[in-house]
């Protein structure tokens, strides 16, 4: 059934859409006029740093708000978008609206924009990549790149050339989802990357499984030794920020600190998710 594909609940909420083939189908036949009718949007969701007791940077994720169905999560679509060559268009979107929303965002914090694996490999990325930089102006330093471990062994020396030219434009790399891709950990060495995200799979066990809270002061271990930060990603109590930091890790992002939101509310000064999640860091400092 359509749950046990990984499909989430859409059989259960859009019974006439019964088939994971057809709702498959739906997606790609609407993922172009959704893009031409402009359904796509961004939210951002804030990346608190303890030490320094406020809101460092802000991850875009996008959402796809569809006239009649609703909502439609990015783990439906995005497989079926780099499948269909959409992510093209629909990814050079996501870095140019989310390089041109940083000027509504604290300047003392930067933006994080996923970069799809297929996206990655497509001819002249970096090339792209500078283009939307200098069309909106954004300062290179305040953007970094989210890329994950499978993204970047596609074509290793291909990768590492990249890293290098991001790196020379002032932009920024963080490994997502770490920890759950690839063992092989020699990348780390040659690679210019600058932090390392470690999965929610981790995080999400710490206060049950003993063996997550060694993994991921590993991570943070390995990281304070390649010189490169570290961030948990998906924290969502109390508990589990108190043994993250434990653990020796101190940036966090997840629900407890801010859930994701629309630009107009994550831009405020004021975004009151990252507010409470200030206060919070402050209150766990
Ligand atoms: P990701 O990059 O690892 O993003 C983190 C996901 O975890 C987001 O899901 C976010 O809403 C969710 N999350 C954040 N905090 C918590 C928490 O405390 N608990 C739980 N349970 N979840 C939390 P979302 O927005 O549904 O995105 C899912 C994935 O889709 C992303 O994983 C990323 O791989 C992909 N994605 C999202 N936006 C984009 C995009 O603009 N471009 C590309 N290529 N991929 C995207
Ligand atoms: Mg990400
Ligand atoms: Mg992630
Ligand atoms: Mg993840």
């Amino acid at each position: 059934n359509a749950r046990a594909a990984g499909i989430g609940n859409w059989a259960v909420f859009h019974p006439e859409i019964g088939k994971v083939a057809d709702y498959r189908q739906w997606i790609e036949a609407e993922l172009h006029p959704a893009f031409e009718r402009g359904d796509f949007d961004l939210y951002y969701q804030p990346q608190i740093d303890l030490m320094k007791g406020r809101t460092v940077g802000y991850e875009a994720l996008i959402r796809w708000k569809h006239p009649e169905r609703g909502m439609i999560p990015p783990m439906e679509f995005i497989p079926i978008a780099e499948e269909t060559g959409m992510i093209g268009p629909i990814g050079a979107w996501v870095l140019r609206k989310a390089c041109a929303d940083a000027r509504h965002l604290p300047d003392d914090c930067f933006v994080a924009v996923n970069i799809s694996a297929v996206q990655f490999v497509t001819r002249d990325f970096v090339g792209m990549v500078g283009d939307i930089v200098r069309e909106t102006g954004i300062d290179p330093r305040r953007l970094e790149l989210e890329l994950t471990e499978t993204a970047m062994m596609q074509d290793r020396g291909r990768a590492e050339a990249i890293l290098k030219q991001l790196t020379a434009m002032g932009i920024s790399v963080a490994v997502d989802d770490f920890g759950t891709g690839y063992s092989n950990l020699s990348y780390l060495v040659d690679f210019s990357i600058h932090k390392l995200k470690i999965d929610r799979s981790f995080v999400s066990r710490i206060d049950t499984d003993q063996n997550s809270g060694a993994v991921v002061s590993t991570i943070v271990g390995l990281s304070r030794a390649l010189g490169v930060h570290a961030i948990a990603e998906g924290v969502e109590t109390e508990n589990q920020a108190t043994l993250l930091r434990a653990a020796g890790c101190d940036v966090f992002q997840g629900f407890l600190f801010g859930h994701p939101a629309p630009l107009k509310i994550a831009g405020g000064q004021l975004h009151p998710t990252a507010a409470a999640g200030t206060a919070k860091a402050a209150s766990l400092h």
